[in-house]
């Protein structure tokens, strides 16, 4: 595994992703969601770890009233028990949050999302294309929501054909309407061996929501050429924001069952027959997460000196700088994960 880093890219505030003025409406939203969760939480299932499969862990925090485990091999974070496959169905197609995001905070965002996130994501891509050796024919986007990544992909012109798989059909129309290519159905009930199979697959911040990572993995296999790359973002359970603030991290919600790490991914995706090529840490934003949530009292720095000299006090000065330090050894809690099929 190399560590190289990915290209600089334009500055990100959180301000920038989601605006503050929508933020009480999304805490309505998920106190709904959470609301119908609850009312399932006997049904809940428990799991071994999702990357190594051992069942030694030792019980990290509760949030939601959801118990988050931490497995004692590979470290990963994972709520277990969890929702079954058919709760989490129906926590998304009935999520007030989802809509939210969908009515206000993605058409608020998406020039930002586009141009600060997606185009640094699909320049890295396509550089890892060549210094890898993979033809840039087929794109296929696992989950793409609205669009915007796989749109930009298909505007490029830098591969031949560029497709996505989503299967709610409200984003699939999204798509549809961006004039993207799009199979309305989930990965696992796309034929294998077609000639639909992908040179390049991704799949943004979906893995931390699934389930079954391994089976979804194995999936997203079916659909790759042999030699072709795989690539993914998701959070790291270790990183800043996780490892400082615990269960009052972001990362750590109703929704991300999975919370891997660098070590953890790496030994999931050998398992699953992918040779990990490059995994990366290239989060802009754990130390202003951590500082929003000393600034709002969720996280106390009043006994902690060094944070509230580089949080607070300093941080004009010293917060990018820590910021460049967390995402150049491997330890934001955004990781970004480059693998080919054996
Ligand atoms: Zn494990």
């Amino acid at each position: 595994m190399s560590t190289t880093l990915p290209p600089p890219a334009a500055p990100l505030s959180i301000a920038d992703l989601r605006s503050p003025d929508l933020m009480a409406l999304q805490r309505e939203a998920m106190a709904q969601d959470h609301a119908r969760l609850h009312a399932h939480l006997d049904d809940f299932v428990a799991v071994p770890c999702p990357a190594c499969g051992r069942t030694e862990a030792t019980h990290a925090f509760e949030k939601y009233r959801c118990q988050f485990l931490r497995c004692r091999d590979c470290e990963t974070l994972y709520m277990s028990p969890r929702p079954t496959p058919a709760l989490m169905d129906d926590y998304y197609s009935h999520s007030e949050n989802y809509r939210l995001w969908a009515e206000r905070i993605f058409p608020a965002s998406e020039a930002n999302r586009r141009e600060k996130l997606c185009r640094p994501m699909f320049d890295s891509i396509v550089e890892a294309c060549r210094r890898h050796g993979v033809p840039t024919g087929h794109l296929v986007e696992l989950g793409p929501g609205f669009g915007t990544f796989a749109e930009l992909a298909k505007n490029s012109g830098e591969f031949v054909r560029v497709s996505v798989v989503e299967r709610t059909p409200e984003m699939a129309a999204s798509c549809r309407q961006r004039g993207l290519e799009v199979h309305e159905c989930a990965a696992e009930d796309l034929p294998a061996g077609s000639s639909d199979m992908a040179d390049v697959l991704v799949c943004f911040e979906v893995i931390e929501h699934v389930f079954d990572p391994a089976a979804f993995l194995a999936a997203a296999s079916r659909l790759l050429r042999s030699g072709g790359l795989l690539v993914m973002t998701c959070p790291n359970g270790q990183g800043f924001d996780t490892a400082t603030l615990g269960a009052a991290s972001v990362a750590v919600d109703t929704e991300h069952v999975n919370l891997f790490n660098p070590r953890s991914m790496a030994r999931l995706l050998s398992g699953c027959g992918y040779e990990v090529l490059d995994i990366t840490t290239p989060g802009r934003l754990d130390v202003e997460l951590v500082r929003e949530a000393a600034l709002q009292g969720s996280f106390e720095v009043k006994d902690q000196p060094f944070l509230r000299r580089v949080l607070i006090d300093e941080y004009e000065r010293l917060g990018p700088a820590l910021q460049r330090l967390l995402a150049d050894q491997g330890l934001s809690g955004s990781m970004r994960v480059i693998a080919r099929k054996a």
